[in-house]
């Protein structure tokens, strides 16, 4: 018999599980909103509603410089950047409920980016926990959850379900 999964595994797992519906080629994103143990929420990056998403249109690329920090060197580094996509996090607060989010935790595959921890600063979640990271602003982010005074923390030891995961590009 399998060992019964704690709360992070199952939420985390369940949050991967949503990823997967992800039509973005350069990631895979999927967050849940969690109040009390109960799942209120699902979602992940996509395109808007009735709008072709990656899959049918393509990526909506674009490039910007990135200063990255690479044994104790700076560097400015070109990226490219997938923004035809509404972020898992922001599908989630767009299709959840004030009343549902006071207090709540958020499970999201990949560390939230600048604009979506913004956005769930001022959400009512109190929680947000996390698998992969991602490393651009990450500095500000957490000092934003620091001042908000809400719990940030990267799920370690963890193990996404078999077939969730795609590569990501970052
Ligand atoms: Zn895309
Ligand atoms: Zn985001």
């Amino acid at each position: 018999m399998m060992a019964r999964k704690d709360w992070d595994t199952y939420f985390m797992d369940i949050a991967y599980m949503a990823s997967t519906r992800s039509q973005c080629s350069r990631r895979h994103v999927g967050a849940v909103l969690v109040q009390g143990k109960k799942l209120l929420g699902t979602a992940y990056n996509g395109a808007p509603m009735g709008v072709p998403d990656c899959s049918e249109a393509g990526c909506m690329l674009v490039e910007e410089y990135e200063l990255v920090a690479s044994d104790g060197k700076e560097q400015v580094v070109k990226k490219q950047r997938c923004i035809r996509t509404i972020h898992a996090e922001q599908n989630l607060l767009l299709f959840t409920d004030r009343e549902d989010r006071e207090g709540s935790v958020v499970y999201v595959t990949d560390q939230p980016c600048w604009t979506c921890a913004n956005m769930l600063a001022n959400s009512g979640v109190s929680e947000i926990v996390f698998h992969r990271p991602y490393p651009k602003d990450s500095d500000k982010v957490r000092a934003l959850m620091e001042q908000r005074g809400m719990t940030f923390r990267q799920l370690d030891n963890y193990e996404p379900p078999a077939g969730t995961v795609s590569e990501v590009k970052n």
